[in-house]
């Protein structure tokens, strides 16, 4: 057992013994069994030239250049192009059971995963807490798989979060695949985009083209919020560009494209609504406080 395992083992005794107000002699930090949804040898597991070229300074965004559906998406054979809309993808009481794969990360890379999880703690309704033998659903967090990626939404039995080391292990990076898995697909997906952005077809890498789609109101939802040109979920204004000149332009003057800092305003707003039925019965339930404090000393551990 390394390290992290055993620190978290001591927060979750004292998270537990502070949210549950129960027996707390069996929380221990465990391994879950593979995940049912892991990587899908239809997909190439190797990554274009241009994801090891990116750099911080890039103008797009890493998880563009992944090679998987729309960049990031994992998706599965016979799996209905499902998304937000659909409620069976979301998690039960908003709550996410995971786990990062200790032998994938170093110290300071569980410290990031950990500071994005810590975005979603302070600025959202989700919780995330360790995975236990009893969950039936979690995410398992690994870097030694090729690219950044995660399927849209919940699935059952198990699902990968994969953070490819070290690129992938970025704040953005973690916080847009976290809400990939919490049910989101790609801002410039919305039903209504073409009232907000103009795609430059022209401008796009040829066989790339699917990246653009869009889905109808049956799928995806804006939840009365609106269409986020600051979403960490849009992509950037050259993705998939085969030339360097634009492929996404938004309509309106001055707004940036495909930001990578954090969650906007809207991605919160989008996601405490998505949960909210969720988030209302839970709330009364446990203690937001004791999570924040779990977080807060996890992350003064890590930084
Ligand atoms: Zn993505």
């Amino acid at each position: 057992m390394g390290v992290f395992p055993v620190l978290i083992l001591i927060m979750s005794v004292q998270f537990s013994a502070k949210v549950q107000s129960a027996s707390i002699s069996s929380v221990k930090v465990v391994r879950p069994p593979p995940a049912k949804y892991a990587s899908n040898s239809k997909f190439p597991h190797f990554l274009p030239e241009s994801f090891e070229q990116w750099t911080d300074d890039s103008d797009d965004n890493l998880w563009e250049h992944t090679g998987y559906l729309e960049g990031d998406i994992m998706a599965y054979a016979g799996e209905d192009r499902n998304g937000i809309l659909n409620k069976t993808l979301r998690w039960p009481d908003a709550v996410v059971p995971f786990y990062i794969d200790e032998d994938d990360f170093s110290k300071d890379e569980i410290g990031v995963i950990m500071k994005a999880i810590g975005e979603y703690h302070e600025k959202t309704c989700i919780k995330f807490r360790s995975y236990t033998e009893s969950d039936k659903n979690w995410i398992h967090i690994k870097g030694d798989r090729s690219g950044c990626w995660s399927s849209v939404g919940m699935h059952k039995e198990g699902q990968v979060v994969n953070l490819h080391t070290p690129k992938c292990v970025r704040h953005g990076v973690v916080v847009h695949e976290l809400l990939h898995a919490l049910g989101f697909f790609h801002q410039q997906s919305a039903t209504n985009r073409d009232e907000y952005v103009k795609i430059h077809w022209d401008n796009i890498l040829p066989g790339t083209e699917h990246n653009f789609n869009k889905y109808n109101e049956t799928i995806v939802t804006s939840y009365g919020i609106g269409y986020d040109y600051g979403s960490v979920m849009h992509y950037s204004g050259k993705a998939f560009s085969k030339n360097g000149n634009p492929t996404i332009e938004a309509l309106q003057p001055d707004v940036e494209l495909g930001q990578r800092k954090g969650l906007s305003e809207r991605d919160i707003a989008k996601l405490n609504k998505m949960y909210r039925t969720s988030c209302d019965r839970n709330s009364s339930e446990s203690s937001e406080d004791n999570y924040d404090d779990f977080f807060k000393d996890l992350i003064n551990l890590f930084g």
